[in-house]
């Protein structure tokens, strides 16, 4: 027997630990003597049929059964359980074809227990293994290593070099002091694992892969080949992290959880009533409001347009959402030029807006590319933008033309509320007769003096009472056993749960004796295919 426990997901990758029988407690990921780890492994026939060999050549050659770790092939039916070790052979050779090496991926990710350690045997050096643990895989062993070490190379996590930067002193390590070279390239491997476990913990791995992937093509096609996968990637991101979200290259427009929030402002978002909007430019400091030219543009505003703000990467946010993870978290160099693609795709999301939530007035106080997108869009879909700058939004003159623009207009009703939770939780809330305290972003909502929602100042999402999920009549439930929970609900005790659901999201749990309002620690699909660890962490339990 087996053991695998997942303790911090970040997208695919994970740290966890791993036992078998024989050996000790192993945390993950990691590097071992994987020939020790399982014995069994000289002994099992046709372990190792190549990833490219087409059905017919791998029925005719099936893996032995019954031993640690499972064999798993892109052709071959899931034998794994819940707690196995599983192999993928020869993963090495992925990376010569990036796109065969994301459609195997899925391939495999989609048919195998999630709570399975992934070993890559004979694949890991210091300068792939953060693409390999962003792709899912925890366990490794010293193969890769050994055998640049008997071609005379020296690694390191940007690449390998001849046996004489030994002594160059790029590296230090025990082995470099000893001019040992097998000894330097295994320190350099557990050194790299050790960074990548330190970035998958701080939930910022992304980061570590944009950085270090530049420095191969196929890093760089593996992470842009796996975007496009947006169905597949977006399940595995959380909906909030408590980090900043570091838009530096052009591959963050692309990124997963950059793309849902978007699509989520398009599909789900409904803006109050009204029929004047104002596009702003972003600011560095999130939430924009807080901002010195935020505060000068909703002074000259007054309430009385809807403002929109026109951002790179993210496209477009409602002033209601300025809080919500990634609006309020992330960052991005602001040099005032935007690439053809940037403009491209930000004007894309603006006409799919606009579409959908015609305004009778839409004007733009933008400059340079956020106005150039504004024109774009406006292009696409056929509305007339109407201009209160064309330069310096901040400016006195500025504010006066679009103070004076809005001569007349109705004032609207600030209502982040019904924002915030059409975007969270697709619910068209009427919001009568709530009302507001706290300092914002800390803010808590009320009826007849009874709390139904609190603004999280981390994700910036809301969090419901009992009485706020009364208020959303579907969706974002986890259903439970006949049991009452004691603190956080574990996953044997899940029978359902609302697809839609991922790590990180307000849900309500639902049982026969007892509900629970808590965060999601896994997304539904997970909560359901697993077979340990915390479903929910709960916040409140209520016997019913
Ligand atoms: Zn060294």
């Amino acid at each position: 027997m087996t053991r695998f426990t997942i303790r911090k997901q970040d997208g695919l990758a994970r740290t966890a630990v791993f036992q078998t029988d024989s050996e000790a407690l192993q945390k993950l990921p990691s590097a071992l003597e994987c020939e020790v780890l399982f014995p069994a492994l000289e002994s099992g026939g046709y372990t190792n049929i190549p990833l490219c060999a087409p059905p017919s050549f791998v029925e005719q050659y099936p893996p032995v059964t019954g031993i640690q770790p499972v064999v798993i092939h892109p052709h071959l039916d899931n034998t794994a359980q819940s707690g196995d070790c599983v192999m993928a052979s020869n993963w090495h050779t992925a990376f010569l074809n990036p796109r065969n090496y994301v459609d195997w991926l899925i391939n495999l990710k989609e048919k195998t227990p999630v709570d399975t350690a992934w070993y890559a045997p004979a694949s890991a050096l210091p300068s792939n293994v953060h693409i390999l643990c962003y792709s899912g895989f925890d366990l490794f062993d010293f193969r890769a290593v050994d055998l640049k070490t008997a071609k005379n190379r020296f690694c390191t996590p940007e690449g390998d070099f001849s046996a004489d930067a030994l002594s160059g002193g790029i590296c230090t390590c025990s082995g470099c002091q000893q001019k040992n070279l097998k000894m330097h390239n295994r320190h350099a491997l557990l050194c790299e694992i050790a960074l990548v476990t330190r970035f998958i913990e701080g939930s910022r791995l992304r980061d570590l892969v944009e950085s270090r992937s530049r420095l191969d093509a196929a890093h760089v096609a593996i992470m842009r080949h796996l975007d496009n996968q947006y169905e597949f990637m977006e399940k595995h991101q959380p909906v909030a992290r408590n980090c900043v979200l570091r838009a530096n290259s052009g591959e963050s427009l692309q990124r997963a959880e950059v793309r849902r929030f978007a699509e989520r402002v398009i599909n789900r978002y409904r803006p109050p009533k009204t029929d004047v909007a104002v596009l702003l430019p972003c600011s560095a400091k999130k939430p924009y409001s807080l901002s010195q030219s935020h505060r000068k543009f909703q002074q000259a505003i007054g309430g009385r347009a809807h403002e929109l703000i026109v951002t790179s990467p993210l496209g477009l946010v409602p002033r209601e959402l300025e809080t919500v993870y990634p609006a309020g978290h992330y960052d991005v160099p602001v040099t005032g030029y935007w690439d053809a693609e940037e403009c491209a795709v930000i004007a894309g999301i603006l006409a799919r807006y606009f579409k959908r939530n015609p305004y009778r007035r839409i004007i733009a106080h933008l400059e340079g590319g956020a106005l150039r997108v504004a024109q774009m869009a406006a292009d696409l879909c056929g509305f007339i933008l109407e201009f209160s700058c064309r330069e310096h939004p901040a400016s006195d003159s500025a504010l006066n033309a679009l103070d004076t623009a809005l001569t007349g207009a109705r004032r609207i009703k600030d209502d982040r509320l019904h924002g915030m939770v059409s975007y969270q939780f697709d619910v068209d809330l009427d919001t009568k007769g709530t009302t507001l305290r706290g300092h914002y972003p800390e803010l808590f909502y009320s009826r007849k003096n009874v709390q139904i929602f609190s603004i999280d100042t981390g994700s910036g999402l809301l969090r419901p009472t009992f009485d706020g999920w009364n208020l959303i009549p579907e969706g974002y439930r986890v259903y439970i056993d006949d049991f009452i929970p004691e603190g956080d609900v574990l996953v044997p005790g899940v029978v359902e749960a609302d697809p839609r659901i991922r790590d990180g999201d307000e849900v309500l749990v639902v049982g026969a004796r007892a509900i629970a309002t808590g965060r999601a620690a896994l997304p539904a699909g997970e909560m359901l295919q697993s077979r340990r660890g915390v479903a929910v962490h709960v916040r409140k339990i209520k016997r019913v």
